[in-house]
């Protein structure tokens, strides 16, 4: 199975965002009941066409079952019934504390849907990474187009078809195109926009949203490290969870372990433990040829690169270092790689992972943070100094000690990155500064913080006319009276420590 991908031309898209803009203006999308019945369509789509899924990930990336199961297909199921059943919990308005005097006002905040809202996903996990903002979009009462990533055209075209069978064609619609196609989307006006893809083509967005004040959630990629800490030495199990999380979808994903910190004295033992778990994952030792289950690299343009940046390396190979002529590269790892390497350039996004000697721990920490903030530090530690220091010498949009990959099923709390690897905060993020300086985010998503991301908080308040006699101080002509009365804040005790 292999199609080709159908772009969508400029009118049509033009016409899509029109039909949207008018069904979320007749308010269509705003009962719980009507995004319930959306989200359980949702959920419905992926599990009667995951024999289709699967064939359509084997064909862009040579992806096995199992993976696509546990990475793209049962998340989805699982988080469109979670969304289902906490809706009327997010979407209740949340009367806050307010101060005494205003207790009459009746203040409330109210989630009230963004509206027309885009996502635009990447090739590497094409469903998850499309149909999981949407959860939070639907959920939040929006109307959405999809923009997925035209590198994986099977799974683009078999979601150009599913998406108008299952949801309202009136409020969800998918677009496909490359870079002409998504600059013409990005000049129509947008209530969020949501995207998930490289540094590179994030500050193309938020240059876009900064143009027309769109609020946007960037989720992006970079360099995540794995540190080793002096006294840990359990290096079977550290290899063992890092290889695990190297691995998966041959290592084009956006937390995979990019680089190892270890310390010198520790290199040769790791090295060994690498070569163990790697005999324990691939029995067969070799995962290239017409057989094998691994995965391929998206295309031959990837492949070339990562073939590019392994000849150049000056590391010593101690694991793979092959490829085949079918889009494979087998899981590398190098020992004695310096800073300047090759593979040090750029977000490796591939199975190749360099182990880089250090002296300490310290030394690792100073590493990370002179370098942009990753998506997610990973340590093997059972120190918690070690643990304090992560946490207040380095920044990262999450921190996972001594596994890789796994923080990944917690939905309880918000996912993203920080500055250059995205943003998720509700205030003015860091990424905007080194971005663009006029968008606005208010992004992460995760489960509650997906819903979040896609609703405005919207303020009530109703002031009660029987408040006059107290509000008319307010008024002027100002009197010396109602100074000192309102003046009362600006002399508040300030403590001295
Ligand atoms: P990408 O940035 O090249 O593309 C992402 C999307 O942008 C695609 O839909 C593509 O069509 C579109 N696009 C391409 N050129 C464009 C242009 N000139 N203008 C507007 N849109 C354009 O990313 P990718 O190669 O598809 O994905 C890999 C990257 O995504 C890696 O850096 C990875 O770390 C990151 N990623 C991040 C997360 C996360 O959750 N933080 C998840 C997966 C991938």
């Amino acid at each position: 199975m292999s199609s080709a991908l159908r772009y969508n031309t400029f009118e049509e898209i033009t016409e899509i965002h029109a039909r949207l803009s008018k069904a979320f203006r007749s308010g269509k999308t705003r009962p719980l009941a009507y995004r319930r019945q959306q989200l359980l369509q949702l959920a419905r789509m992926i599990q009667e066409n995951l024999p289709a899924i699967e064939e359509a990930l084997l064909a862009d990336l040579g992806k096995p079952k199992f993976e696509t199961s546990v990475t793209d297909a049962g998340p989805l199921v699982g988080n469109a019934l979670y969304a289902v059943e906490h809706l009327e919990e997010w979407a209740k308005p949340e009367k806050p504390k307010v101060d005494a005097w205003r207790s009459s006002w009746d203040t409330t905040i109210y989630y009230t849907p963004k509206g027309v809202v885009l996502i635009i996903s990447p090739w590497n996990y094409p469903w998850v990474l499309t149909f999981n903002p949407m959860i939070g979009a639907i959920a939040a009462g929006c109307v959405v187009v999809l923009k997925p990533s035209e590198l994986v055209p099977t799974c683009s075209q078999l979601m150009a078809e599913l998406v108008p069978k299952y949801l309202d064609p009136d409020a969800y619609a998918i677009v496909n195109g490359g870079p002409a196609e998504t600059t013409h989307i990005l000049d129509l006006k947008w209530d969020h926009i949501f995207f998930t893809g490289g540094t590179k083509i994030g500050r193309i967005i938020a240059a876009a949203a900064g143009r027309s004040l769109t609020p946007v959630t960037l989720e992006l990629g970079g360099k995540s490290p794995v540190v080793i800490d002096d006294g840990f030495d359990d290096l079977e199990l550290a290899a063992r969870r890092t290889l695990h999380g190297k691995v998966q979808n041959s290592g084009q994903l956006c937390v995979s372990p990019d680089y190892v910190l270890a310390p010198w004295d520790k290199v040769d033992a790791l090295a060994e433990a690498f070569k163990k778990a790697y005999g324990e994952f691939f029995p067969d030792a070799e995962p290239l040829g017409a057989n094998s289950d691994w995965g391929k690299i998206v295309n031959p343009n990837h492949h070339a690169r990562l073939r590019g940046i392994l000849e150049r390396s000056k590391g010593e190979i101690v694991i793979g270092g092959q490829n085949d002529g079918d889009r494979r590269i087998a899981p590398t790892i190098l020992k004695n790689v310096s800073a300047d390497d090759s593979l040090l350039e750029e977000e490796i996004f591939g199975p190749i992972l360099p182990i880089i000697s250090v002296d300490s721990f310290d030394e690792a920490i100073q590493f990370i943070s002179s370098r942009p903030s990753p998506l997610v530090i990973y340590a093997f530690t059972k120190s918690e100094e070690a643990k304090q220091k992560l946490l207040e010498q380095t920044d990262s949009g999450s921190l996972t000690l001594n596994d890789t990959f796994s923080q990944l099923i917690v939905h309880e709390a918000p996912f993203g990155g920080k500055g250059d690897s995205g943003c998720k905060s509700m205030a003015t993020p860091a990424l905007l500064t080194t971005v663009t300086d006029l968008a606005c985010s208010d992004g992460g998503y995760n489960g509650k913080y997906t819903f979040d991301t896609f609703s405005y908080q919207r303020m009530y308040n109703n002031i009660p006319s029987e408040a006059e006699p107290f509000m008319a101080m307010r008024y002027r002509p100002y009197s010396g009276e109602a100074y000192k009365t309102m003046n009362n804040a600006a002399k508040a005790n300030i403590p001295t420590a």
